[in-house]
This record gives C-alpha cells, sequence and structure tokens, in this order.
C-alpha cells in the first residue's frame, strides 16, 4: 500500500492490527440487535484505552466517551455494527461463517475504522473537549439510530456535531464525495392488505375480487411521482411485491402489495405518503374491497447542514487533496438511518472510497461484496484529524 503523506503516522503504523480486527468482526457477522460479540469487542476494546463505556443503549449500542482538558465541545462520531442476512459468496479466507449472514455493507469496516481512530485518540491525548463514539446496531432497516435516540442518547451525550461515513464502492481509494443538503434519500416501507370477499373464478360477481382492484391500485400509485410530485425533485415509488391467490378458477379473499419509497426532500416524502393513502383508500372503495395500510419511517432523509459540511471537507481537503474530495451534485436514492441523528444533532454524513474494478468495486449488498482494507487508515485517519481540529480549546 502507498499512502498520502498526510495520513496519521500512528494509524498507518495500526494498520494491521485493525485489519486483522475487521476481518475477524467479518468472520462473526451478526445482524441488527443480535450485535452481542461485536458490541462486546467494541466495549472491551473501548474500555482498554481508557474510554467510559456505556453498553446497553438501542438493544446491543455502544457508546465511548473520552473528556480531556477544559473546553465545552462535545463531539460525535458514529459508526454502524450491523450485517445483513445475506449468503457470503466472496471466498475470502475470512469470509462469514455464519451462514446466510454477511457483513454486505461494510459496518464491519466502518466499526474497525472508527476503533483504529479510537485508539490513536486515546493514546495522543491531543484533542480538548468530550469525544463520544457511538457504535450504532441495526442499521440495515431495523430502527437501530431512532432506538438509541429514543433511548436517550443525546441527553446522556448531548453532541455540537455528530459525523459519520459510508463506503462506496467505485470511488477510487483515498477519495471522499459529500454534499451540503440532502444527501441521502428517506426511505419509507409499506405494506397494502386488501381485503375482498374469495369465490368462484368462474362466478366473479359473487365475489369482492382483491387483484382487480390490487392491479388499479400498482397502476394508480405510478401517477404520486408523475403526476403529484413537482418534476425537478426527486421521488420513486416501488411495488416490490404483489402477492395474491393459489389457482386459476378461484379469487382469493385477500391481496398484499409491499412497497418502497424514496424521496430526497422531507415535504416529498410527506406529500407521497399524503397521496398514497388517499389514493389507495379510495381505489379499493371504488372496488368494493377494504384496504389496510402500514405505513413505516425506515429514515428521514440525510440532510447535511452547511457548516459542518463545510468543517468536514475542510478537514479532508488538508488531508488528501482538493481534487480527492469529490462534491456530489445530487444525493443518493439509497438510504441510511444516520438521518435521524442528523435531525437531532447538526452534523456530516460522508462517502468513502472502496476502490473501483475488483478491488472494492462491488457493490454493497451483494454477496460478492468486501470492504477494502486500504480504505481503513483513510477513514480513521479522517476521524483521528476532525477530532483533533473539532475539539479545542
Ligand atoms: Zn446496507
Ligand atoms: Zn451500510
Amino acid at each position: 500500500m502507498s499512502h498520502s503523506p498526510s495520513l496519521i503516522p500512528e494509524i498507518v503504523a495500526s494498520a494491521e492490527e485493525f485489519i486483522a480486527l475487521r476481518h475477524r468482526i467479518h468472520r462473526h457477522p451478526e445482524i441488527g440487535f443480535e450485535e452481542v460479540a461485536t458490541s462486546k469487542l467494541v466495549a472491551d476494546s473501548l474500555r482498554s484505552w481508557g474510554y467510559e463505556v456505556t453498553t446497553g443503549i438501542g438493544g446491543t449500542g455502544v457508546v465511548g466517551q473520552l473528556k480531556l482538558g477544559n473546553s465545552n465541545k462535545r463531539l460525535g462520531i458514529r459508526a454502524d455494527m450491523d450485517a445483513l442476512p445475506i449468503k457470503e459468496n466472496t471466498g475470502l479466507p475470512y469470509a462469514s461463517e455464519i451462514d446466510g449472514k454477511m457483513h454486505a455493507c461494510g459496518h464491519d469496516g466502518h466499526t474497525a475504522t472508527l476503533l483504529a481512530a479510537a485508539k490513536y485518540l486515546a493514546q495522543t491525548r491531543k484533542f480538548d473537549g468530550t469525544l463520544n463514539l457511538i457504535f450504532q446496531p441495526a442499521e440495515e432497516g431495523l430502527g437501530g439510530a431512532a432506538r438509541m435516540i429514543k433511548e436517550g442518547l443525546f441527553e446522556l451525550f448531548p453532541c455540537d456535531a455528530v459525523f459519520s461515513l459510508h463506503n462506496a464502492p467505485s470511488l477510487p481509494i483515498g477519495q471522499f464525495a459529500l454534499r451540503a443538503g440532502a444527501m441521502a434519500a428517506s426511505s419509507d416501507s409499506v405494506t397494502i392488505t386488501l381485503q375482498g370477499k374469495g369465490g368462484h373464478g368462474a362466478m366473479p360477481h359473487f365475489t369482492q375480487d382483491p387483484i382487480v382492484a390490487a392491479a388499479s391500485i400498482v397502476m394508480g400509485l405510478q401517477t404520486i411521482v408523475s403526476r403529484n410530485i413537482d418534476a425537478a425533485e426527486t421521488a420513486v415509488v416501488t411495488v416490490g411485491a404483489l402477492q395474491a391467490g393459489t389457482a386459476p378458477n378461484v379469487i382469493p379473499d385477500s391481496a398484499k402489495l409491499l412497497l418502497t419509497i424514496r424521496a430526497l426532500a422531507v415535504p416529498v416524502q410527506t406529500l407521497i405518503e399524503e397521496r398514497l393513502r388517499k389514493l389507495v383508500k379510495h381505489q379499493a372503495e371504488s372496488f368494493n374491497v377494504s384496504a389496510e395500510i402500514e405505513y413505516k419511517h425506515i429514515s428521514r432523509v440525510v440532510v447535511n447542514t452547511p457548516d459542518e459540511t463545510a468543517f468536514a471537507r475542510k478537514v479532508l481537503t488538508e488531508m488528501v487533496g482538493v481534487n480527492h474530495v469529490i462534491p456530489m451534485p445530487t444525493g443518493l436514492l439509497g438510504s441510511e438511518d444516520f438521518s435521524w441523528m442528523l435531525e437531532q444533532v447538526p452534523g456530516c454524513y460522508v462517502l468513502i472510497g472502496n476502490g473501483v474494478g475488483k478491488h472494492g468495486g462491488c457493490m454493497i449488498h451483494n454477496p460478492g461484496y468486501d470492504f477494502n482494507d486500504e480504505a481503513l487508515v483513510y477513514g480513521a485517519s479522517y476521524w483521528g484529524h476532525l477530532a483533533q481540529a473539532f475539539l479545542t480549546a
């Protein structure tokens, strides 16, 4: 590996230790709220470096706090710890040893990266203020961030700003990408259950057919983005599953639709929900079936605040140079539950290059994906520089 000169030497020197730790986490992936061993590894490591450690916040969440000097500045840095229910197919020597579970989003890398910075910051003691390292469970659609907040995260550990990162396949190693404003989309998960009355396929007039209603609703939903949302805004309404019926000559009692909804602005997210509820209710009524809607807000729009984004950009530019800090023209349609933290506290979420082609270019949530170990020193140096620049007298 060849490194940029402004990476932190102590972190570069400890790279092998934290790469080994990342492989250890990778071998034993734990999905949301089941991160018992990962959480213990994090807590034990933080304690051994002198952090005051709080466990059990948001189930398996961990916060490590270190106060130095007299400054009243308070910084939060967050990493996620959970794996996915995917069968790994990388063939790596440190591949998952747990069938059907895998670190396919690189949260093993995010955790190891923050731990590498944690050790460096505790051992060098070159900051003044309160450092809160937040290790979050259950980022993958299970509500880990929201649960930590509900259980008092920011009352117990007040932060003036909070930062996080995510690896980005196809962004070269040593590069970062960010933008102020909407950085990643909101994600809502919707289940629509249509209840009608089944019967013989040859005598539909004795039934209340949920399939015809479902088909009409699927088409109707397409008009939310095309007819209700400003064409200059970004939104997606996807029906990912339509479940009904078992036989050609039987009209079933019920039908189920499963949807994912994405938006890059809170008012758009709100408008989609309003339109969806009305459209489904009235369409169902018009077909003489009833509709039950279960609307889950998985994550909000990730909104990077201007001052904190400028601060992150400055730290990154000093570290890797202006050509390696990529301004993003638009936000991502992917989602991230760090958004719940950014609703409480100003902050910034950045992407860190995971490499291109065979070395880190495989997309996240794919059975062939792996976090690129070469990214670790860049992420950890970013956290080291950021903490030292933020926490000053
Ligand atoms: Zn993911
Ligand atoms: Zn992720």
